[in-house]
C-alpha cells in the first residue's frame, strides 16, 4: 500500500505533515510531499486513513488498500 498526494489539488495548507509527520513532509514551498515512495505497512493504515480525511482538498489517497 502507498499513500499518494495529488499535487494538482494540494494547496499547501500543511495539515498532512503537521498532523502526520511520519508519512508526510513538505517541499520548499510548503506543499505536502509523501515521504519516500509513500509505502505504508498495516500498522500505518489508520494514520493514513486519518490523513485522507484531514486533507481539506481531497488530495491524499491510499493506493492498494
Ligand atoms: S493536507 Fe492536503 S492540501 Fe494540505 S499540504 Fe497536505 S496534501 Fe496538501
Amino acid at each position: 500500500m502507498r499513500v499518494v498526494i495529488d499535487y494538482e489539488r494540494c494547496t499547501g495548507n500543511g495539515r498532512c505533515y503537521a498532523l502526520f509527520p511520519d508519512l508526510f513532509g513538505d517541499d520548499e514551498s510548503g506543499y505536502g510531499q509523501v515521504i519516500g515512495d509513500g509505502s505504508i505497512g498495516d500498522d500505518q493504515l489508520d494514520e493514513a486513513r486519518s490523513a485522507v480525511v484531514a486533507c481539506p482538498e481531497d488530495a491524499v489517497a491510499i493506493e492498494g488498500e
